[in-house]
């Protein structure tokens, strides 16, 4: 058997090899390294797969969230609504632009915004919300829809972990990030959509909100050295763009695979009393970015560690919730306020999950973890 990893890149790469490798010797023979045409070619090819008006490729995710920001015009100390479960870029660059970030606590079983807290968190000084869909599922998009619409708001999603997942409304399947007033993703090398080091994508259907992102993405520029905003220098290589070209074909491939690896961890660990298995809403696809189990009456520590004796490795998204977090400690949040996130934060554990996964290293994960609960 293969040693298992969290993630598996060689083996997804040694599969695809020929077509990647050609694509990226064409760019090397072109030397049309920066805003090469396969980085549009790539735009159009992702535009047309979310069913997107826009896409605006740049320099990572963290980048896409930033410029989105910046693309709305808000004001120092306009307040701006994430949750307090995710990864640090969401919150990082709200309080690198001034802004003010307003925390909300979670759903105990999706992990994503707990709509009642985020209606209450509302205030006059409120300009937009960042829902972020963890994990690979959506948050609770009409609901946050409807919400910004009653206060005039906003919506960003940050669809870093969950790129080609659906939402289902009525009778129609929307891709998330196409759902707000822009999406967010990443290309970072684990994401559902990965490139071989740093990318992100901003996606709007606002013909307006599309021309300022693309500008504020290339130091606000429209006509060469004439600048209308201030921007930031945040650009997707043609190298990079020519690789997701190649593995944007793949997307709904990958994505199957790693729900199909999550359907058969749900059926070993559901009937184990001292896990909880992931929790899937009934409005969109689960894309499964991570499987993220909670652990009940058991040491999280220990099992992890005999885990890695095992030779399986485990992590812990996300140890420390956002209001713990040194940096933000000015903002000066009330620990009460997140029961929720307190709790995941010390119960939550991450499987290996990938497109590579196979029977085999799931069977030998499953006996481990279920022999050493039992
Ligand atoms: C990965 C990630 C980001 C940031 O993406 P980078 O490309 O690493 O900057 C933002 N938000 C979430 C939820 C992520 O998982």
């Amino acid at each position: 058997m293969q040693n298992i990893q969290m993630v598996d890149l060689i083996s997804q790469y040694k599969k695809i090899k020929d077509e990647i490798d050609k694509e990226i010797f064409s760019v090397i023979d072109s030397a049309k390294f920066i805003k090469g045409p396969v980085v549009t070619e790539f735009q159009d090819n992702l535009a047309a797969y979310l069913n997107a008006k826009h896409v605006i490729a740049c320099g990572n995710g963290t980048d896409a969230l930033q410029i989105a920001l910046m693309a709305l015009d808000l004001k120092p100390g306009d307040e701006v609504i994430t949750s307090d479960f995710t990864f640090i870029a969401t919150v990082e660059v709200i309080a690198l632009l001034g802004l003010k970030p307003v925390l909300v606590d979670v759903y105990p079983d999706t992990f994503t915004l707990d709509i009642e807290q985020l209606e209450k968190a509302v205030t006059s000084k409120t300009k937009a919300i960042i829902p972020v869909h963890l994990f690979g599922q959506a948050a609770d998009m009409d609901k946050i829809n409807a919400i910004a619409q009653k206060h005039n708001l906003f919506v960003i999603e940050d669809t870093a972990q969950a790129l080609g997942a659906e939402y289902f409304f009525n009778n129609e399947k929307q891709k998330l990030g196409t759902i707000g007033d822009i999406g967010c993703t990443s290309f970072f090398p684990s994401k559902n959509l990965g490139t071989f080091g740093d990318g992100g994508a901003l996606f709007t259907n606002n013909d307006a909100l599309a021309e300022k992102i693309r500008s504020i993405t290339n130091h606000g520029m429209k006509v060469r050295y004439y600048h209308d905003y201030i921007g930031v220098n945040s650009r997707l290589d043609s190298l990079h763009a020519a690789i997701l070209k190649v593995k944007l074909k793949y997307l709904d491939q990958y994505n199957a695979a790693r729900k199909q690896a999550a359907d058969y961890y749900d059926q070993a660990f559901e009937k184990c009393k001292h896990l909880i298995i992931p929790a899937r809403n009934k409005k969109s696809s689960h894309i499964f970015h991570q499987y993220t189990l909670q652990l009940k009456n058991a040491d999280r520590a220990a099992l992890i560690e005999h885990l890695k004796s095992k030779n399986i490795p485990a992590m812990i998204y996300y140890p420390v919730p956002l209001h713990k977090q040194k940096a933000y400690s000015h903002y000066k949040f009330n620990d009460h306020d997140f029961p929720v996130t307190n709790k995941l934060s010390e119960t939550v554990f991450s499987l290996p999950m990938h497109t590579e996964l196979t029977k085999e290293q799931q069977d030998y994960i499953i006996e481990n973890v279920l022999t050493y609960l039992s």
